[in-house]
């Protein structure tokens, strides 16, 4: 089925931001994991020939994203274009204070306020939101099928129906079977479907987020790195020619934590405070999900759920003395200049260095799944990304750009953003 209808250019509204997207394809894609040198050394090693001319003839800069570096923090940040404290996804876990219970944040009702995918798709967009992860799927994936839209993820497209995903037998469309999802090509046939879906006059308002696992475990120059950004590349290409506006940013970075011999460089939080304040305290490690592979549920962030008020001052000075801690935060702090939900967050934020990760204890993580090491993120020093556009900016948004952008400005940014 191909559909030869005009593209709407209806103006539309999300969470009191306008959009005004114009009359061509709209691809934004979110690149997991990619901090901006696997850009620039794959664009060094002419790896990236679209990519170059993208940017050479539009936009690439540096954006904030949301904190706890993590990818349902910020995909549900940049679906809505809000920060963490109006989504109120903080993480992909928090425990509930009601029921004490440590709750994955798996499914729509956690997600605060509609996204604009949703609006878009009311507006008239054909919209499509492609997911390397089906996690993603189902907690921001509300409202599109609805009106028309399609929404599937990698990882189970072999399970898309029309009426729940609005397609049948994507893979057909694709011209290719379910990709394995601890594979770098699970991400490149997220673009493989927006390419198709665009190519096939199905969808012209895409969203596609892809998955860290290559980002978790290699490095930028290395080889299986480059090959992968290639492969990213021909996809971008294929957008281009497709007539697409194409916006790309990330939702962090990633670094290596390890020791100078290659070693993760771990700091326990609960076995150490445990260590020194006695029992009465939980800790929360919010980049756990079922995908373990990639980090064995470590990250530069984790949150301490106190028993007892009257400690948190002292706990937290004896943490921030901790060598690998970086920032420690209160509730009320965290809420204020992390922006994130406090309802949904510890007594006490903590991050750590770039070269380190914070965990519960040594039995919560198994780092035998972590071969070559570890990469991470979560923390400070993954939260800035790049921005890509492939048009030139107009002169609001040049200013804009050299103000505090962010990630979750990047919708706004391809509707919005250019002359
Ligand atoms: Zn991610």
């Amino acid at each position: 089925m191909t559909t030869n209808n005009p593209i709407s250019c209806a103006p539309f509204e999300a969470n009191g931001r306008q959009y005004s997207p114009s009359a061509r394809p709209i691809a934004v894609i979110c690149i997991d994991g990619c901090g901006d040198e696997y850009l620039s050394v794959s664009l060094a090693a002419g790896r990236m020939p679209n990519l170059a001319t993208m940017i050479g003839s539009g936009y690439r800069g540096l954006v904030r994203g949301a904190l706890p570096s993590f990818t349902n923090v910020n995909n549900s940040a940049i679906v809505t274009g809000m920060p963490p404290s109006v989504t109120g996804i903080c993480g992909n876990f928090f425990l509930n204070p009601d029921t004490g219970e440590e709750v994955m944040m798996n499914s729509p009702e956690y997600l605060r306020c509609g996204t604009l995918l949703h609006a878009a798709a009311k507006s008239g967009r054909r919209v499509a939101f492609i997911t390397a992860k089906e996690k993603l799927r189902t907690v921001l994936g509300e409202g599109i099928v609805e009106n028309g839209g399609i929404v599937f993820s990698s990882e189970k497209v072999d399970e898309a129906k029309l009426a729940s995903h609005g397609v049948d037998d994507a893979e057909s469309i694709i011209g290719r079977p379910r990709p394995d999802i601890y594979s770098g090509d699970a991400s490149v046939y997220v673009l493989e479907a927006g390419a198709a879906l665009v190519e096939q006059g199905r969808a012209d308002f895409l969203y596609l987020s892809l998955t860290d696992f290559m980002q978790h475990k290699f490095a930028p120059e290395e080889s299986e790195s480059l090959d992968f950004h290639g492969r990213i590349d021909a996809q971008i290409g294929r957008l281009l020619d497709a007539g697409c506006v194409v916006a790309a940013t990330a939702d962090h970075g990633m670094n290596a934590k390890n020791d100078s011999e290659g070693n993760p460089k771990v700091i326990y939080v609960e076995t150490l405070l445990k260590s020194a304040f006695g029992e009465g305290l939980r800790v929360i490690c919010p980049i756990t999900d079922p995908y373990v592979v990639h980090h064995g549920a470590l990250g530069s962030f984790v949150m301490v759920h106190v028993d007892e008020p009257s400690k948190i001052p002292e706990m937290a000075a004896f943490l921030l003395d901790q060598s690998g801690i970086t920032e420690v935060m209160d509730r009320e702090m965290a809420a204020k200049k992390l922006e994130l939900a406090p309802d949904r967050i510890g007594d006490l934020c903590v991050l750590s260095a770039r070269d380190t990760v914070v965990g519960k204890t040594p039995q919560d993580h198994d780092l035998s799944v972590l071969k070559g090491g570890l990469r991470s993120h979560g923390g400070r020093y993954e939260e800035m990304v790049p921005l890509l556009l492939s048009e030139p900016l107009n002169e609001t948004y040049r200013r804009k750009a050299q103000c505090d952008p962010r990630n979750f400005d990047v919708f706004d940014f391809a509707c919005n953003g250019s002359l």
